[in-house]
């Protein structure tokens, strides 16, 4: 078994490196103990390449192939926070697996996991990695996820992992009208703004989170 296999980890992939991580997303102001707890006892070498899973407890985004990241744990957190203390949390779409951390952490606090990803080997990975963690609540779909999950929906909460110009409409009528949440990185290539959008009916209330940058959301090509 490679080392970054090993769930426990070892030297660099240890438990103290990983406390080291767990400091820094407090002192960046992520509260909710449901969230760090799931954040400290997730491994996140397993997601890597093995030559990279040295930095995997660095606060830092990391290549994971096919032009794309993993997200940065800081991110993550946020992400995972906004949506976490905003209200239930039954079923969860995220648009943009990548390699499956952050469907990690939400199918851990969420009853169910709907993903898509447009990249097949990415989802692939992802797949495994989640089998690898034996969590069983999360469905995969290999599509443009900028169309949301139709047949899946309403959700509690949408996760989009890539940024779009503009929110598309698709997301928005598919978030329960009960008080569904958004998390999306809007913008171009080199800053966005991550929002929350919240529905009530047919109005959607939007607050601001952070400044941040994903890779873009890619409207309507598939990689197979
Ligand atoms: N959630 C991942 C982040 C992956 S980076 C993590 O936790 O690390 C964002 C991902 O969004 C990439 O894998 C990219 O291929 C995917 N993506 C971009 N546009 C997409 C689209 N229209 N539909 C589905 N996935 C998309």
């Amino acid at each position: 078994m490679s080392s970054n296999h090993n769930l426990n980890g070892i030297g660099m992939t240890s438990q103290r490196t990983r406390e080291r991580l767990l400091g820094r997303l407090i002192d960046q102001g992520i509260s909710s103990l449901e969230v760090l707890d799931v954040m400290r006892s997730t491994p996140r070498h397993i997601f890597l390449d093995e030559a990279l899973s040295h930095r995997a407890y660095e606060d830092v985004a990391l290549p994971i192939g096919h032009n794309q990241t993993i997200s940065q744990p800081y991110i993550v957190a946020r992400m995972t926070e906004a949506i976490v203390t905003s209200g239930p949390l039954e079923t969860v779409l995220e648009i943009g697996t990548g390699c499956g951390y952050q469907t990690a952490i939400i199918a851990q606090l969420a009853k169910k996991v709907y993903t898509v990803e447009r990249i097949k080997p990415l989802l692939n990975r992802a797949k495994a990695n989640i089998r690898t963690l034996r969590l069983r609540n999360t469905d995969f779909k290999h599509d443009d996820g900028s169309l949301g999950w139709e047949q899946k929906a309403p959700f509690d909460a949408i996760i989009t992992t890539a940024a779009p110009q503009e929110i598309p409409n698709e997301l928005l009528h598919q978030l329960n009208p009960g008080g569904g949440r958004l998390v999306i990185p809007v913008g171009g290539d080199d800053r966005q703004e991550l929002k929350l959008v919240t529905r009530n009916g047919d109005h959607f209330s939007e607050s601001f989170l952070d400044a941040v940058r994903f890779v873009p959301l890619l409207i309507g090509q598939l990689q197979h």
